[in-house]
């Protein structure tokens, strides 16, 4: 049983703030299982009761899962001091959730950022036991060598002494300053420190897949949507 205040639920759940909510049960538009609610403080169980506000039947959700084309400029964080963060472009009824990123993104860095509230799946998806591949597409300075195709594979060493699990290095056809880059693992600036420690730099990076999860063509960048039933289940 998960009872909670009906103030909190319906707060959270992105019907308004507790003091409009306070409101709206003042003005007998909120009722749980058919009798009119006269105390904002009361206690309901989401997974038994059967809640409506202003007519509407609220349809009770703990997690959400979101995927979103993180945009330049905007930090993969829940709260920063001086920058925007990923966050902070949801609207209020998803904000309501407190959703948290799996993982980083740099602030440079675009593409794909899996988004939830739900801590067991966030901590399975970065758990290095688990091995999720993320695909990065990424534009160089100099154009990508054979050999770097070879170091990748065999584990590319960093400055710091971090010996990095071997990586998947794809090299563009047309044009070798492209490149397509598969981790295991997730390291703070990986990409473009394994480039450096090759003599090169990343001047473009953007995540394109996530374990099953691909970047969806369209979203802009900035955008988000839901995460389908299909695709959720391919992340657990
Ligand atoms: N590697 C990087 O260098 N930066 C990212 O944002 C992700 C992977």
């Amino acid at each position: 049983m998960a009872t909670e205040r009906i103030d909190k639920i319906l707060s959270n759940m992105g019907y308004g703030s507790r003091k409009e909510i306070k409101e709206k049960i003042k003005a007998k538009s909120v009722t749980v299982d058919g009798d009119l609610v006269k105390d904002p403080g009361l206690k309901v169980d989401t997974e038994t009761q059967t809640l409506v506000i202003e007519g509407e039947e609220v349809v009770y959700r703990k997690y959400i899962y979101l995927l979103m084309n993180k945009p330049k400029g905007v930090v993969s964080a829940t709260f920063d001091n001086h920058d925007q963060t990923v966050i902070d472009l949801l609207p209020f009824d998803y904000q309501a959730f407190s959703p948290a990123p799996v993982g980083r993104l740099d602030k440079d860095t675009v593409g794909l950022l899996l988004l939830t509230n739900d801590g067991e799946l966030n901590h399975k998806l970065l758990s290095p036991k688990n091995h999720v591949d993320k695909v990065y597409y990424a534009y160089l300075r100099d154009e990508a060598k054979e050999e770097d195709v070879e170091a990748f594979r065999r584990g590319v060493l960093l400055a710091d002494g971090y010996k990095c699990l071997p990586a998947g290095l794809v090299i563009g056809e047309e044009d070798r300053r492209e490149v397509w880059v598969t981790l295991r693992e997730g390291k703070f600036h990986q990409v473009k420190r394994m480039f450096h420690a090759r003599d090169n730099d990343v001047t473009y990076l953007q995540r394109i897949s996530f374990g099953s999860l691909k970047l969806d063509e369209n979203l802009d960048e900035g955008e988000f949507r839901e995460l389908t039933e299909a695709e959720l289940e391919g992340l657990r």
